[in-house]
């Protein structure tokens, strides 16, 4: 009876741990045309507060600097979070990123990244949309959001642009997907850029949450993807255009909205594995009113 009792208690402690094993997180940046130095350790603190991951930093040499032994080691991690948008790496790296996620790795792609490496096909298809770096139709279709579906338009044009920052509602278009599961239809984001006319391959999955992109303040006037997942053989692929940051992670109010951090954990554990195990926090936004968690993470915790 005791070795029993053992043996039930050794199998209830592992499974105990394996339950609370962190998610091996990489996150790559080092360049972009945005605040890495601020966004790339909050991405870190949003995951890691959560109890859920463990992220490493990759960063990139700096603008211009040799490139070539920017070579990584995917294979240990569960997810890639990318937050880079910059010179391009060495043809190892994007060859092992590729293989990565056609074996069914984990990415979240997350707000400038999908202005990177326009000429890359892959990655083109892993973001499904991207922005500037002089996309146009030869990129693919515009795509947004018109009588209730994803339409693809054609016509020529710039790719990315956006109009100035400001609060806006987030529309919810999927019925029911696990990263959305529980969250409301409509809920007001803070202070925040709002990409608009993005085009690419349009490979989109599930389209999670669309914006409108109001002319009055500079916008497309169009309903835009901005939360999605992307249709990419056996990847599980999480795009956030969401969470411009800011100067200082204090100044901070797109990566500071309780919305961008909860999609952000939702979409990364579900990228990681096909699951989102997390409850919907009381603080999240309503369709009136912002919520900032200005810690990076649930108040109480
Ligand atoms: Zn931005």
């Amino acid at each position: 009876m005791k070795q029993l009792l053992i043996i039930l208690f050794s199998f209830l402690c592992i499974g105990a741990v394996s339950a609370r094993k962190p998610i091996k997180t990489l996150l790559i940046t080092g360049q972009n045309n945005h605040n890495w130095e601020v966004s790339h350790v909050v991405l870190k603190q949003i995951l890691e507060e959560s109890g859920r991951f463990a992220v490493d930093y990759a960063i990139s040499p700096e603008k211009g600097a040799d490139m070539s032994g920017f070579v990584l080691d995917f294979t240990p991690y569960q997810l890639v979070v990318l937050d880079y948008n910059g010179d391009a790496w060495p043809e190892e790296t994007n060859r092992r990123f590729e293989e990565f996620v056609q074996n069914g790795g984990g990415v979240v792609v997350y707000h400038a990244a999908d202005n990177a490496f326009p000429k890359w096909k892959a990655y083109n298809e892993i973001c499904a949309l991207g922005g500037w770096e002089g996309r146009n139709e030869d990129s693919g279709p515009y795509v947004y959001w018109q009588n209730d579906r994803l339409v693809k338009d054609s016509s020529a044009g710039q790719g990315g642009s956006h109009g100035k920052q400001h609060e806006y509602v987030l529309n919810r278009r999927d019925k029911d997907h696990p990263i959305t599961k529980g969250l409301p239809l409509k809920w007001r984001h803070a202070k925040d850029e709002l990409y608009d006319r993005m085009r690419g391959p349009g490979n989109i999955k599930d389209i999670l949450y669309t914006a409108y992109s109001d002319p009055s303040t500079g916008g497309s006037g169009r309903e835009e993807p901005l939360v999605f997942t992307v249709d990419y053989g056996k990847a599980r692929i999480f795009h956030t255009m969401l969470g411009h940051a800011g100067p200082t992670p204090e100044e901070n109010p797109a990566m500071q909205c309780t919305g961008f951090q909860v999609l952000l954990l939702r979409g990364a554990e579900w990228a990681a594995t096909g699951k989102v195990t997390q409850k919907v926090p009381k603080d999240f936004p309503t369709e009136t009113t912002t919520s900032l968690r200005s810690e990076y993470k649930e108040k109480g915790n």
